[in-house]
């Protein structure tokens, strides 16, 4: 079987924070030439469903493109929120569907707390406009409340919102109710899929914490981690393979694309893999 050659494992549709719909998506994706794709909501698989039943549907379609179950799970990591993308999860498992409900239950009460905390520091109320512009109150984020502020002209852009008031350590970085990661790869691993860190260059940490963050996750079964990104320094992926080798992780290709609003994470666009490590989608068969 010919090897895959444009694999990207890490995207978002309207079913959590992306912007285009599961069939936009997948257009793009063939438009990309992109032969091997997850879809990775945050937290659920809605979008990933829709898109298998469209898939099977215009199956002649698609004989260019596979597709991969898959999922971004939130989680709490010594008071950071830590990302772990989980591939080939059996969506339909009783485990997934119970980790599913679980964050889907986390993120409402979430939301509720961000807006409360936003009024509670003189902001407008913007829940009611945060979730209507979700999908579905499960699939709501801190981007939705990030437009809301815009619109409500509180912020200019997306950058001031997370700056001032949603980013990493600001009063609607709400993240309480995320499981530990031990329990989220768990939850990978009990609906049989193979556990990946996430974008780890993008979490504010030290060498040291980030090779804890390593160690522990690999300890508790976690398989493999993101190195190849979009608009990635060569010398940059390939420190992130040598920390991939030194935990004995395999490696991940993702744009993490979310719509042409953020035209640098851009679908199918993500780094090629270094050599020396081993692709994700090789070693598990994902796919095949
Ligand atoms: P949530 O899933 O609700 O915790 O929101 C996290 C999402 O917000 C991430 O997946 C990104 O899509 C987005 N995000 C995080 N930080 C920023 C930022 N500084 N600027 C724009 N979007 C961001
Ligand atoms: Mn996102
Ligand atoms: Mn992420
Ligand atoms: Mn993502």
């Amino acid at each position: 079987m010919a090897p895959f050659d444009n694999v990207d494992l890490h995207c978002h549709t309207t079913a959590s924070d992306g912007r285009l719909s599961p069939a936009a998506l997948l257009q793009l994706a063939l438009d990309r030439g992109v032969d091997l794709l997850a879809i990775t909501d945050h937290d659920n698989a809605e979008g990933h469903r829709q898109a298998r039943a469209i898939m099977a549907s215009r199956a002649e379609d698609f004989s260019s493109l596979t597709l991969v179950s898959g999922v971004e799970f939130s989680t709490l990591w010594r008071g950071l929120n830590i990302h772990l993308v989980g591939l080939g999860v059996e969506v339909n498992s009783e485990a997934f569907l119970e980790a599913e409900q679980q964050q889907a239950a986390a993120r409402s009460a979430r939301a509720k707390t961000i807006a409360a905390r936003l009024c509670k520091k003189g902001l407008p109320d913007v829940y009611q406009a945060a979730l209507e512009m979700a999908s579905s109150p499960t699939a709501i984020g801190r981007p939705h409340f990030a437009q809301a502020l815009i619109d409500a002209g509180v912020v200019k852009d997306f950058d001031e919102a997370f700056n001032k008031w949603l980013g990493s350590g600001k009063i609607g970085d709400v993240k309480v109710m995320w499981p530990t990661v031990t329990e989220a790869i768990n939850w990978i691993k009990g609906a049989g899929g193979v556990a990946v860190l996430a974008h780890p260059h993008k979490y504010k940490m030290s060498r040291t914490k980030l090779c804890d963050l390593l160690a522990e996750f690999s300890a508790a079964g976690g398989e493999a981690m993101e190195i190849a990104f979009c608009q990635q320094r060569g010398d940059e992926q390939r420190d992130l393979a040598r920390l991939a080798r030194q935990f004995e992780l395999a490696a991940s290709r993702a744009s993490d694309y979310h719509g042409d609003h953020m035209p640098w994470n851009a679908l199918g666009k993500a780094n090629q893999i270094v050599t020396g490590v081993t692709p994700v989608w090789e070693k598990y068969s994902l796919g095949r």
